[in-house]
């Protein structure tokens, strides 16, 4: 491409640290601290029981933890060597990795719904040895095992109760008395010293999450100790002031958007995440006024929540200062209901927007606290310090200013590329380092910028990737089926895009009822087989053909015409 248009942040560079995110985070360098804050101050809190994780706690039993790895009597850890964590958030969850991280390990973070098969996808892919689970997904874990042959699942599992006993929470009992479990692995022994990542070497992976980037089945991307180390201190440039305050941990840890923000920044930020390990508005609500909230991360259908739940009336949220919404779109008119009714509540903290992706560590852009204006409502924000910026055409030029075309985006948080796919790697950052987002947006000429539309075939389900290719090869698993594309419609009332399949079937259907039948019987086909945030939401539809190119791709646009037009005909 013709490079003509470079924008950079308007912040100043940020410091590039050299070393692993535990000694980054937890070093001891300095009496009396964990990192950059005190070592007494909480760095969790487990909600349901108000069990606090101090920073010194935290690296002591993961110090722990990487001695146990490192000695496991069946996968003693070496360097580089990868494992799966796969659990809701709780306050093992941050100890699990940097654990790992203590021991040299590479961690695999799997959503927490995930069936055996989409578990086995990743477990393979990474090349996993040893899996952490919590205890309702040992079932999963164990059916994945069995269906690879694995017999002896105690080799390899390690569950993590419910239970802080380790420090002084609620003694939980053991739903599986007969596995291995975590906290029994603290007080083996102990490493002297994390494994160190320096100089070059904090450009070697630290975590391996999922996405499908811009096309095809999700991928391992490999995001470096110093993708992650940058990325928190680019948006600690846009927050207020968190020091000992407290955010809301409703977001999902295994997602990179909840890992680095909620996880990472607290030890950074010196504020500590109440962590919650599913979302439910009361108790969402609840922990707000009972933990004195000030910083909340969320997705566009929990402001949707906050827009419409008669629950937000009945607590206390004055203690918001810093509302911010990522992970998929969030309408310009459900910001301001938001905005309005929390207002009425006497809440009056910015509501902002962050934007990135899993292969951007993930945040690029954020509109900075201090910059919530009538203005920016619906913008992503502006650009984090020490990246760069393109907005390219179709043309493969950049666009001029002020029109809309695919950002692409350089600097130090753009992942190393996917593990094992050099193909996709090379399709996805250019020779010279652009990574290209399959995002396009426009930029205003303050340098706030706006989606508009997405090129790739990705769906986002409340801020849950769902790969169309995946569905696709499941319909098209489908004995009665010939030929199968997936599509996002968007609900309104749900304020998410919800995946839609269209089908063209082998089974003859003449009337309106076989169809309807036919269509019922897919959808349940496939919601037998993919995890909760998957299934055909937006409902299924035969067709007498795929809308595809001379070459064969399948043309999403036309698709995406034709749905808007049954929604209207409806
Ligand atoms: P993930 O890798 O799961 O974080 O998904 C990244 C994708 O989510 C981006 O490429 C966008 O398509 C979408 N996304 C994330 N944040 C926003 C936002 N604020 N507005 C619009 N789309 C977003």
């Amino acid at each position: 491409a013709v490079q003509t248009g470079v924008y950079t942040s308007p912040f100043p560079d940020i410091q590039l640290a050299s070393s692993s995110i535990f000694t980054h985070f937890l070093n001891t360098d300095k009496e009396g601290y964990v990192g950059h804050h005190p070592a007494h101050w909480p760095a969790y809190i487990e909600s349901f029981s108000g069990t606090a994780i101090s920073r010194a706690q935290l690296r002591t039993h993961a110090l722990s933890l990487g001695y146990a790895l490192q000695h496991h009597p069946h996968y003693p850890a070496k360097r580089g060597d990868v494992t799966m964590l796969y659990s809701p958030n709780s306050v093992s969850f941050p100890l699990v990795v940097f654990g790992c991280i203590a021991a040299g390990v590479r961690v695999t973070l799997a959503n927490a719904a995930y069936n055996p098969r989409e578990l086995e996808h990743q477990y393979k892919d990474s090349g996993a040895t040893l899996i952490f689970t919590f205890e309702e997904g040992l079932p999963t874990v164990l059916a994945m095992l069995k269906e690879m042959g694995i017999e002896n699942a105690n080799d390899r599992v390690i569950v993590c109760g419910k239970g802080t006993k380790w420090v002084g929470g609620p003694d939980v009992p053991r739903m599986h008395p007969e596995m291995t479990y975590m906290e029994d692995l603290l007080a083996q022994g102990t490493l002297e010293h994390e494994e160190k990542f320096e100089g070059e070497d904090a450009h070697e992976t630290a975590f391996l999450c999922y996405s499908s980037g811009t096309t095809g089945l999700a991928k391992g991307v490999e995001t470096t100790h110093q993708n992650l180390t940058s990325v928190v201190e680019m948006v600690m440039e846009s927050l207020p002031d968190l020091t000992q305050k407290t955010a809301s941990g409703v977001l999902p840890f295994f997602h990179i958007y909840g890992a680095v923000n909620l996880f990472l920044l607290p030890l950074r930020a010196g504020f500590a995440t109440a962590v919650q390990p599913r979302f439910d508005p009361e108790q969402f609500c609840a922990n707000i006024q009972r933990y004195r909230v000030a910083f909340c991360l969320l997705v566009p259908p929990i402001m949707n929540m906050l827009a419409r739940h008669p629950v937000v009336e009945k607590y206390d949220l004055s203690s918001l200062q810093v509302i911010i919404s990522g992970a998929a779109p969030l309408p310009v008119a459900l910001t301001k209901i938001v905005r309005g009714r929390l207002r009425s509540l006497k809440c009056f903290a910015p509501i902002v927007q962050g934007y990135g992706l899993t292969e951007t560590s993930p945040v690029t852009h954020l509109v900075p606290h201090f910059q919530a204006t009538e203005e920016n409502i619906g913008s992503i924000g502006v650009l984090m310090p020490s990246l760069q910026c393109r907005l390219v055409g179709e043309d493969n030029l950049d666009v001029e200013a002020g029109q809309p075309g695919e950002m692409w985006i350089k600097g130090p948080t753009v992942m190393k590329g996917y593990h094992n796919r050099a193909a996709e790697t090379k399709d996805t950052i250019t020779a010279d380092g652009w990574l290209k987002t399959g995002d396009v947006a426009i930029r205003d000429s303050e340098g706030f910028y706006t989606i508009v539309d997405r090129k790739k075939e990705l769906i986002k389900y409340k801020g849950f990737q769902v790969p169309p290719a995946e569905l696709e090869d499941i319909l098209c698993g489908h004995p009665e089926i010939i030929d199968a594309a997936v599509i996002a419609v968007y609900d309104d009332e749900q304020a998410t895009e919800l995946p839609r399949g269209y089908v063209v079937s082998k089974r003859q259907l003449t009337t309106t009822e076989e169809r309807v039948a036919f269509e019922g019987e897919i959808k349940d086909w496939v919601k037998g087989r993919v995890a909760y945030h998957k299934q055909l939401r937006g409902g299924v539809s035969v067709i007498e053909a795929v809308p595809k190119s001379a070459a064969g791709k399948i043309l999403r646009k036309d698709l995406r015409a034709k749905a808007k037009l049954e929604r209207e005909q409806a």
